[in-house]
């Protein structure tokens, strides 16, 4: 998918205050679509959520795709990534970032001291787009309550948007990877890093420092957190 491209929102489609209804004045028309942003409310466990998720086919990506990418890692992650969408080879294996995009980012989280498993790692959307295009709004409002939920369940300290849509769908829509990777947001209780979507980094080597730095800084930032949380001497994986 084109990272750094310009937001397909006119309006601010999760405006500030922290996952706002999706419809109303002001924001993206989603055809009439009744506001389903907290369906999963009472849904409190991942594997509950999971077991509901893959059963969704409330826009036209689950027609295209073999099935929904849930997403993976440890329900308890302090840290959770966000890209955009399941690619082929996503789709084929059912698990997120696990093409070229997911060798590199795997290699990002180990250069920062973390690994695959410690983390959670979604996209905002669970289905493949057809020929790899970016989701259309709205199909992303169509699956923005599953990562609502998510984001609720595994309740993580920080998450790290990779790429525009992630960013623009989770933070601000007028944000621009280019200007503002590196930059933190908080949000509910929660940080929000801004880096770039690694398959734009596989597309121009010239953007894979400035990752790197970007996920040193979420090192710093998560032994932070956890040294703030529990008087210092903290250690990367502690478990909650
Ligand atoms: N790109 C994404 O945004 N997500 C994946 O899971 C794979 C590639």
């Amino acid at each position: 998918m084109k990272q750094d491209q310009k937001s397909p929102f006119l309006v601010p489609l999760f405006p500030d205050e922290a996952f706002a209804p999706t419809s109303g004045p002001g924001l993206f028309p989603v055809e009439n679509r009744p506001c389903r942003e907290n369906a999963w409310e009472g849904v409190n466990d991942l594997d509950a959520l999971r077991e509901k998720v893959i059963l969704c086919s409330d826009c036209r990506l689950r027609e295209g795709a073999r099935g929904v990418v849930f997403g993976e890692g440890n329900p308890q992650a302090h840290v959770m990534l966000v890209g955009e969408g399941p690619g082929a080879t996503e789709d084929e294996m059912g698990r997120p970032f696990v093409g070229r995009a997911g060798h590199l980012l795997d290699a990002m989280l180990r250069s920062a001291g973390f690994r695959r498993e410690n983390v959670f790692i979604a996209n905002i959307v669970k289905c493949r787009p057809p020929e790899n295009r970016l989701p259309l709004p709205d199909e992303v409002v169509a699956c923005y309550p599953h990562l609502k939920a998510q984001i609720r369940i595994i309740n993580p300290r920080i998450v790290v948007c990779l790429g525009a849509l992630s960013a623009q769908t989770l933070i601000d829509p007028t944000i621009r990877v280019t200007r503002d990777r590196g930059k933190w947001w908080t949000k509910e209780f929660r940080r929000y890093l801004v880096t770039y979507h690694p398959a734009a980094v596989l597309r121009d080597e010239s953007k894979k420092a400035p990752m790197l730095e970007d996920f040193q800084a979420l090192r710093r930032t998560y032994l932070q957190l956890l040294s703030d949380d529990e008087g210092g001497s903290a250690t990367l994986f502690k478990e909650r």
